[in-house]
């Protein structure tokens, strides 16, 4: 009897587990199908990446033409700024499962392709004596894989000093703000607005179209973004920045569309 009721606990319990999304509940992710597939194989997607770091160079150059003092920094993103991982959302949608199940798994494997242009203009920039600082949200357990991938791929200063992982907070104004103790900051390169200035966090859709008014002379010059239509603050703004079932976020997705 007392086995039984071992046996019905452990079935009670696998059976919850399965049904959280992130661990064992199969997702339908179509809504990512699209997003997922243009990244991969349209040129357009290609051509938006050169766009950005071809004028990154420009306005890099344009820069460095004047006299400036002290040491010179460029901030970039790492994920869907300098690194493609859409074989981890492609594999989101053919296994039904979520972020972050599958997610440590494929950092570790340090196989991210880079995004077009990005190996280049980065090299540039160390070249004319920037340095390159890297800002991302990923994981501190994460940054032995992440700095092996970075070098593989080919980017300049992947060490230590350079990458700035997450601790504490996602939001990135304090990793920021420690840089500027030391350099000027010159250039930030992202594909999340929350990437360029703190302005953006934790704010509604039309708080961050409004703000992205608001700062439109800054893009192209000091802000250099990337595309991603595959995730970011701009979807999870649209949720209120909650953990949301797959159907509410559904439901919210049609809410936001515009018909005129
Ligand atoms: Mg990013």
């Amino acid at each position: 009897m007392r086995n039984t009721a071992k046996i019905l606990f452990a079935f009670v319990v696998v059976s919850l587990f399965n049904n959280v999304p992130g661990f064992g509940q199969k997702i339908n992710n179509d809504h990512l199908l699209n997003a997922t597939i243009w990244y991969q194989r349209a040129g357009e997607m290609k051509a938006l990446c050169y766009q950005a770091y071809n004028l990154a160079q420009l306005r890099l150059d344009q820069t460095i033409s004047k006299p400036l003092s002290g040491k010179l920094a460029i901030v970039v993103d790492i994920d869907e700024t300098v690194l493609d991982n859409s074989p981890f959302e492609a594999r989101c949608i053919i296994n039904k499962t979520v972020y972050p199940k599958g997610w440590s798994e494929w950092v570790a494997e340090s196989n991210a392709l880079a995004i077009p242009g990005a190996v280049e203009f980065l090299n540039y920039a160390s070249s004319k004596n920037v340095e390159v600082f890297y800002i991302s949200n990923r994981k501190v357990e994460e940054k032995e894989a992440t700095i092996k991938n970075l070098k593989h791929a080919g980017f300049p200063m992947a060490d230590d000093t350079h990458l700035m992982l997450k601790t504490n907070t996602s939001n990135k104004e304090e990793r920021r703000q420690n840089l500027l103790k030391t350099h000027k900051i010159i250039m930030l390169i992202g594909d999340n607005l929350n990437d360029f200035t703190d302005i953006f966090e934790r704010r509604c859709p039309y708080e961050r179209n409004f703000i992205t008014d608001s700062v439109r002379n800054e893009f192209g010059k000091r802000f250099i973004v990337l595309p991603n239509p595959m995730y970011g603050d701009w979807e999870s703004s649209l949720f209120d920045y909650q953990k949301l079932t797959p159907e509410e976020q559904a439901k919210l997705r049609k809410e936001f569309l515009r018909e005129n």
